[in-house]
């Protein structure tokens, strides 16, 4: 099980037919692996030894997709940098994974000198597309030219493949470490249950430094599809890339879908080669997926649900799920465990609840991770019991569908009631005139915490928040409905891999309270 092995198959086979498109560049299978195994060479050459981390810090482009094989090649382990953080938590992100060397990009040059600095671990810091003239920075394209291919360092299996970070949604990003048994599982699982082949073309629409979109550059690969990179996301650059190239996967976060159904020209694009969106890695909106399966009807959907600590995909919702013929409820659930994990659903003691019953979804199986990087603890707490614990509640239905409820760290106790979130902000977005919301729990002093919705509003609407809150009385318990609303101009604050930031929103409301949630 070697994340290179897709690279090899593709090149033995189809040499001459395109692997991957960036921008105005593009390499066959052929001259990919051949880059890789350069860049592989080069890598060992700068010091790179079996298990040294490689750290990348780019935007979405072909050296990525390079570094992602090529680290892996020279049998180092390949560790995305999260490129929307502040400097200080880039030095911060470095340090804890120690890599030998950096590759960034050109926009990053500057960045990777100052962590270079402040970063004894590197030895060396190769710049992609000629940032050459700063000290201590060697070329990339150089360094490809001039080395001689080399043969791969063979690592695979339980090796240690990558080192992921989370999101950094409930608090500070966690290293993961994700083996080649892991991620190769992942891949070839994903490929079959979302029918990814040769002819596959997917995009890769959302950042390289997150797992979300990193797994699926395996996921192609192994099948021997085509990569389409694009530098960043955004909504009329994903219509052209999708037109231009011919696309047939694409995958987004429910707010990224949100943002391109906004777009007013939305069917002036030909989407006609994309046969399928998947979904993932935060709660989609019902109201947001019905709008895309009335636009888009001739385009499947398929949800993901996981964490990265999963390589990251636990369950699918399956593309005939979405059907009109599948029953609606469907459309609310996280779909199913796929082939290769075991889920189950516990209390707080890990003991398995009934279908129906909420508790704490945990998974078992060849894709939960090797553990935290340099957190023991933290590990054994997460991995008790040999079950991943993901922090996130739900339920089974008698079809074994599984139901997301919420991330435990967002559920609100209200009055002594539990109110998940996510059900909340679904009732409120069935609301014609509301385009965006998060419910968070604020300080109450009779219930504890109360139910508070943040929204923003729909152009040229004046719906006040008495409104609101009644319309939400009329389609969920009044213990769940908001009892106050905020409306705002701007959009709501994302993460850097674009899931709302309901820390953010809490902020304020309790920052002089004893227990601020985390
Ligand atoms: P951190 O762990 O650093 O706080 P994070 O949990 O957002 O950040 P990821 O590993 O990117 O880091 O995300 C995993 C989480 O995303 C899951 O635990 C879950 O809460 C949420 N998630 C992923 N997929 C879905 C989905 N299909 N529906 C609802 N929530 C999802
Ligand atoms: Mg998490």
């Amino acid at each position: 099980m070697q994340l290179t092995s897709g690279l090899r198959k593709a090149t033995a086979f189809r040499a001459d037919q395109t692997a991957i498109v960036a921008g105005e560049r593009s390499f066959t299978h052929g001259e990919l692996l051949d880059r890789v195994s350069r860049l592989a060479s080069a890598f060992r050459a700068f010091g790179v030894g079996t298990g040294d981390r490689v750290a990348i810090l780019a935007a979405n482009g072909h050296p990525y997709v390079e570094c992602y094989f090529a680290v892996l090649w020279a049998g180092g382990v390949v560790v995305p940098v999260n490129s929307r953080f502040a400097l200080a938590e880039m030095i911060e992100q470095v340090n804890d994974a120690e890599p030998s060397i950096l590759v960034c990009d050109r926009s990053f040059a500057d960045v990777a000198v100052q962590i270079g600095e402040a970063c004894s671990c590197l030895t060396a810091i190769v710049a992609a597309a000629a940032a050459a003239g700063l000290p201590g920075v060697y070329d990339y394209e150089s360094a490809v030219a001039n080395a001689e291919p080399c043969d791969d360092a063979g690592r695979g299996g339980e090796d240690l493949a990558c080192l992921f970070y989370t999101g950094g949604t409930t608090g500070r990003s966690k290293g993961v470490m994700l083996s080649h048994r892991n991620l190769w599982v992942n891949a070839v699982v994903t490929a079959m249950s979302f029918g990814f082949d040769e002819s596959t073309v997917a995009l890769h629409a959302g950042p390289l430094f997150h797992l979300g979109a990193g797994a699926r550059v395996y996921t192609t690969s192994i099948m021997g599809g085509r990569h389409v990179v694009i530098p960043r996301f955004a909504p009329t650059e994903v219509l052209e890339a999708i037109s231009r190239h011919k696309v047939t996967v694409a995958t987004f976060v429910p707010t990224m879908l949100g943002m391109i159904l906004q777009l007013p020209d939305l069917d002036s694009y030909d989407l006609s080669s994309l046969k399928l969106i998947t979904y993932g890695a935060s709660p989609m909106p019902e109201a947001v997926l019905q709008e895309c399966l009335r636009r888009f009807p001739s385009i499947k959907f398929g949800q993901s649900y996981g964490m990265t600590e999963l390589s990251p995909v636990a369950t699918i919702l399956a593309p005939d799920d979405h059907l009109p013929s599948a029953p609606r409820r469907r459309l609310r659930s996280a779909g199913r465990p796929i082939v290769s994990a075991e889920v189950k659903v516990v209390d707080a003691e890990d003991r398995e609840l009934k279908r129906g019953e909420v508790g704490e979804i945990v998974v078992r199986g060849p894709m939960v991770m090797m553990g935290y990087w340099r957190k023991p603890e933290l590990t054994a707490e997460a991995l008790r019991g040999g079950w991943m614990h993901t922090g996130d509640s739900g339920s089974f239905d008698a079809d074994g569908y599984l139901y997301i409820s919420d991330r435990i760290k967002d559920m609100i106790i209200s009055g002594g009631e539990n109110v998940y979130s996510i059900e909340v902000e679904n009732a409120v977005l069935t609301h014609p005139e509301v385009m965006q919301c998060a419910v968070i729990g604020i300080p109450h002093p009779k219930w504890g915490e109360a139910v508070h919705a943040v929204v923003v509003r729909r152009p040229g609407s004046s719906l006040s928040a008495e409104e609101l809150i009644a319309f939400c009385r009329s389609a969920i318990a009044d213990y769940k409905s908001p009892r106050s609303v905020e409306f705002r101009d701007d959009p709501l604050p994302l993460s850097s891999v674009n899931k709302v930031n309901k820390a953010a929103l809490r902020q304020p409301y309790w920052k002089d309270k004893p227990q601020p949630p985390s």
